[in-house]
């Protein structure tokens, strides 16, 4: 089915949006595959199709250090990014449970992280979770507040998933580096091609990465570790030694080559991507608005275009979702949470209601985002917004937005 099934095919305004892979991305891949290209393992060094294997994985490494801002030798390819959190914080309390036992995380990150931290709380590990402000920012001296003589790791996600707000990583860093023990984890899971990264300049120290979110496959991702400033991890699969004996396991060539290639055409053209993208989330945002009514999730102007996160008022969210499904493929929340049908666990840090935050939809915009889908997505949502708020014989307007 193609999108120019029209109606049949809802627009598609999800997290996905930056999920489709390009095509330029499934063309490399597919020439990793068959028996005419180069489906060699990379590991087989004995023979051509192995070294020829490894040469592609190697030009890869480099395009993914270089859409990081970081050295190709630091990087270890994984399943994405869900396994480089878990191999950041899971490697590194290991490694340095002698040193100590302490963390410091966000209520607003993704659960690849705070799930792991749960876990090593329940083995006797210490975790603060910060609060951020009501716009989603984390200041970085509540950073500096909260680090400890045994805090060992400080994880904090670039740009939200669910409301696209930015952090201040480099200023999370030099939190870090003045206490001077506490290693910094970055989720960039959602930033490649979005916004700049810098691994070495900012002075991370492990850094999580995801092909999907960048138009690459899903099921690829990458931990980046500074490895010239001692920074190790205790690896959690075991066995060929592959990838530094950090992340044993048979490279996935192709899945690495499309990651590669993905993260060389955001490098090139993400600025122009984001721009684009900035005109529809700025159109998208204004058709909205004008219901009333309307709360816009996370500070705009310290956030990705490419997510717009709304709360409806007057309506509930489980039939706002229900109502506009057929049209339009948008969603609550992370996949994930949505999945548990729980309201937003980050909007409700930000201090939204229990009932505002079950009625947001989070809108991602992508490379392949048309005008038509925006226009769509706001048809579809306002029509569907005015028919529950009369429904609820409720204007949406009362008291808040006054
Ligand atoms: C998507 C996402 C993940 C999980 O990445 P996978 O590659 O799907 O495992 C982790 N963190 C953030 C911020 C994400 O957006």
């Amino acid at each position: 089915m193609s999108a120019a099934a029209g109606d049949a095919r809802p627009a598609y305004l999800d997290n996905a949006a930056t999920t489709a892979v390009d095509p330029r991305v499934v063309r490399r891949m597919a020439e990793c595959l068959t028996a005419e290209g180069d489906f060699g393992n990379p590991a087989s060094a004995g023979h051509v199709f192995g070294e020829r294997a490894a040469q592609l994985v190697e030009a890869a490494r480099r395009q993914v250090a270089d859409a990081a801002g970081a050295r190709a030798a630091d990087v270890v390819f994984t399943s994405g990014a869900t396994e480089a959190d878990n191999l950041a914080i899971f490697g590194v309390a290991e490694l340095r449970r002698e040193e100590g036992r302490h963390l410091v995380t966000v209520r607003t990150e993704h659960k690849a992280v705070l799930d792991p931290c749960r876990a090593l709380e329940r083995r006797g590990w210490r975790v603060t979770y910060l609060v951020p402000d009501g716009d989603g920012i984390l200041d970085p001296r509540r950073v500096a507040e909260a680090l400890r003589p045994d805090t060992v790791l400080v994880s904090v996600m670039h740009v939200n998933n669910e409301i696209g707000t930015v952090q201040d990583v480099a200023g999370i860093a030099r939190a870090c580096a003045l206490h001077g023990r506490a290693w910094l984890h970055v989720d960039a899971a959602q930033s490649v091609g979005k916004c700049g990264l810098s691994f070495e300049r900012d002075g991370i120290h492990l850094m999580s990465l995801s092909a999907h979110k960048a138009h690459g496959p899903k099921g690829v991702g990458a931990l980046i570790l500074a490895r010239a400033r001692g920074v190790l991890v205790e690896p959690r699969e075991l066995g060929g030694g592959q990838e530094l004996g950090l992340r044993s396991g048979t490279l996935a060539t192709h899945q690495i080559v499309g990651m590669g290639e993905a993260c060389a055409l955001a490098t090139a053209e993400g600025a122009a991507d984001t721009a684009r993208i900035a005109g529809l989330a700025e159109r998208l945002w204004r058709g909205l608005e004008a219901l009333g009514g309307v709360w816009r999730n996370g500070d705009p102007a310290r956030s990705v275009p490419h997510i717009v996160n709304l709360s409806f008022e007057g309506v509930e969210g489980e039939s706002l979702l229900a109502a506009v499904r057929p049209h339009l493929a948008v969603s609550t929340g992370s996949a994930c949470a949505s999945a548990i049908g729980e309201p937003s666990y980050v909007l409700r840090a930000l201090g939204r209601s229990e009932r505002l935050a079950e009625s947001s939809l989070r809108f991602s915009l992508g490379r392949f985002t048309t005008r038509e889908e925006v226009e769509r997505g706001i048809a579809v949502v306002s029509a569907a917004v005015i028919r529950l708020r009369r429904i609820a014989g409720t204007s949406g307007c009362a008291g808040a937005c006054a």
